[in-house]
């Protein structure tokens, strides 16, 4: 028997919740994970189609996604996950422009030809240069000076208003490095990697490893409050009343958390930085019974285009993973209180179909199998120039009550590997161990399994 130390929640069942709750639980904290919704994963929840499950948003793991492989392998499931090549493509006037080479760039006619090459310093010099002062710098600046203002205004703006919309204008040169570098050691090309099962399979199994560790989960849970009470014991409400725990960790969304914390919380610890607002993003799901494409990701990011980008992720997945159906997910940035945000889904699809056929006019009424919408308010923070210390702290309460969100992901990418490298530092500033792997007798990652085939070269633009 483990000696039991502490009782810890764990609020919030993304995977920043999941990797929390993990590390704590094999380090024989008695754990409570706390999750709002119906099921685990967050942002990469699924829903049943068919007899089998999708995720609502697009997702896909890196090669260089390290500290997440290394939880799978933790877990025992590294080896289902699979890698392919994946292609990238821009959509310009009816063509599509494929942008995976550098011959693809000095063939991309959108750009006049000088800007093309300057397109391609830039993207070298970005994989080149240190990333010391970025974080001061806007990106809207940084590439202008590096690209030209002409093809700041026809390439990268439109890829950074398809992120931020309206509010790209602060964004630090920072936050485009590290997508510049995010697959930086990739000498065989872009490839990306999917999960036998999707997603849920992560999430059962981490759910599965929980039990056995002893935590419980308690779903369609959403928490209503946390405070300290007059011991200084934490107290977290929730619909069946109040609970104390020894510690906790919130893995919720900045926003999310503001409303929560009580008077007595309120006045121990620091404020948050609520000047940082998130992007939030509408992904419509279309099941084809023919392909659109081979590129995993079309960006659509000019004027016109109701959404941003086609992401034709059966290009990735096997068909044991979605049967002999095609998945595509067209999917928009939008800010939680633009009023597309809340437009019926009837409206959506009205919009959004019609434009996918102009821009395939291969596609029939008849290939579409059925179509879903899905909204998530809280997905990006959108960033501002010195971002790095309007980070919040890990340690909000001292000894009690620690942050591991996305707010704090900043500047790696925010992903499902940018969330378990920040419970990591979460945890080490909690002074929980980390221990050795559950499912394997050693703790060093195993390469991944990159297709044999030889992929294309490392891609020469930034997707953002
Ligand atoms: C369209 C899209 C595409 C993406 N593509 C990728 C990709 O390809 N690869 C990748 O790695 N990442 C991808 N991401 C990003 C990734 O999903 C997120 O960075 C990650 O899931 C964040 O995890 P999290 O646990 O920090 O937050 P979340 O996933 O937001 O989890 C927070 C959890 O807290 C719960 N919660 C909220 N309020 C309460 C409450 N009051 N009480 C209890 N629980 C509550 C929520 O229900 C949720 O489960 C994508 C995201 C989107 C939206």
């Amino acid at each position: 028997m483990r000696p039991v130390t502490h009782s810890i929640a764990v609020l919030g069942g993304g995977i920043s919740g999941l990797a929390c709750a993990l590390r704590l639980a094999q380090a024989g904290k008695r754990v409570t994970l706390i999750e709002g919704s119906g099921q685990l994963g967050g942002l990469g929840a699924f829903f049943k189609h068919d007899g089998r499950s999708f995720e609502k948003f697009y997702h896909c793991m890196l090669p260089s996604d390290g500290p997440l492989l290394r939880v799978l392998e933790s877990l025992g499931i590294r080896d289902d996950v699979y890698w392919k090549p994946t292609t990238f493509a821009y959509a310009h006037q009816g063509r599509f422009f494929p942008l995976n080479t550098a011959p693809d760039l000095l063939k991309f006619a959108p750009l006049r030809f000088i800007d093309r090459i300057r397109v391609g310093i830039t993207g070298l010099y970005g994989r080149l240069v240190s990333d010391k002062g970025l974080d001061n710098i806007t990106t809207v600046k940084w590439l202008t000076r590096l690209s030209g203002a002409r093809a700041f205004t026809k390439f990268w703006q439109p890829m950074l208003e398809a992120k931020f919309g309206d509010r790209y204008h602060d964004v630090p040169a920072l936050w485009f490095w590290t997508r510049f570098n995010r697959e930086k050691g990739e000498s065989k090309g872009e490839c990306k990697g999917y999960i036998k099962g999707g997603y849920k399979h992560i999430t059962d199994t981490c759910a599965r490893v929980l039990r056995s560790l002893g935590a419980e989960i308690r779903l369609s849970t959403a928490v209503q409050g946390i405070d300290l009470d007059a011991e200084g014991r934490v107290t977290v409400t929730t619909a069946a009343g109040s609970e104390k725990f020894d510690q906790i960790v919130i893995t919720l969304p900045t926003p999310q958390v503001e409303k929560l914390l009580g008077p007595g919380m309120r006045a121990q610890m620091p404020v948050l930085d609520t000047t940082t607002d998130y992007q939030g993003v509408i992904n419509c799901l279309l099941f084809l019974k023919k392909p659109l494409t081979t590129h995993y990701w079309v960006a659509t990011p000019e004027g016109g285009h109701p959404f941003d980008g086609v992401v034709e992720t059966s290009t990735l997945t096997d068909t044991s993973d979605r049967g002999e159906r095609h998945v595509v997910y067209l999917t928009k940035y939008l800010h939680r209180e633009d009023p597309r945000f809340t437009q019926a889904d009837d409206s959506i699809r009205a919009a959004w179909i019609p434009a996918l056929k102009k821009l395939f006019p291969q596609l029939q009424d008849a290939d579409i199998e059925a179509s879903f919408i899905f909204r998530a308010p809280f997905v990006e923070p959108i960033y501002k120039l010195g971002q790095m210390q309007l980070r919040p702290p890990e340690e909000l309460v001292p000894n009690k009550v620690y942050l591991s969100n996305t707010a704090q992901v900043y500047p790696v990418v925010t992903s499902w590997n940018g969330s378990v490298i920040q419970a990591e530092h979460t945890l080490d500033v909690m002074g929980v161990s980390s221990v050795p792997p559950i499912g394997s007798s050693t703790a060093a990652l195993k390469p991944a399994k990159l297709p044999a085939s030889a992929p294309p070269p490392r891609s020469v633009v930034v997707k953002v």
